[in-house]
């Protein structure tokens, strides 16, 4: 298995219901790094994280 084996999320903003398609890097402990920040409307902590195949 490869050490950064890429992944697709789509993480789902829970303050506004806007969602975002991203690509990012599993890193070893098996966390996606997607280098995303925050929403356009300023959350950046209350998110729905989802892991595509
Ligand atoms: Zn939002």
């Amino acid at each position: 298995m490869p050490k950064n084996e890429r992944a697709k999320v789509t993480i789902r903003c829970n303050v506004c219901g806007e969602r975002f398609t991203l690509r990012g890097r599993r890193n070893p402990e098996g966390k996606v790094e997607t280098g995303f920040k925050q929403c356009l409307c300023n959350n950046d902590r209350h998110f729905m994280v989802t892991e595509e195949s």
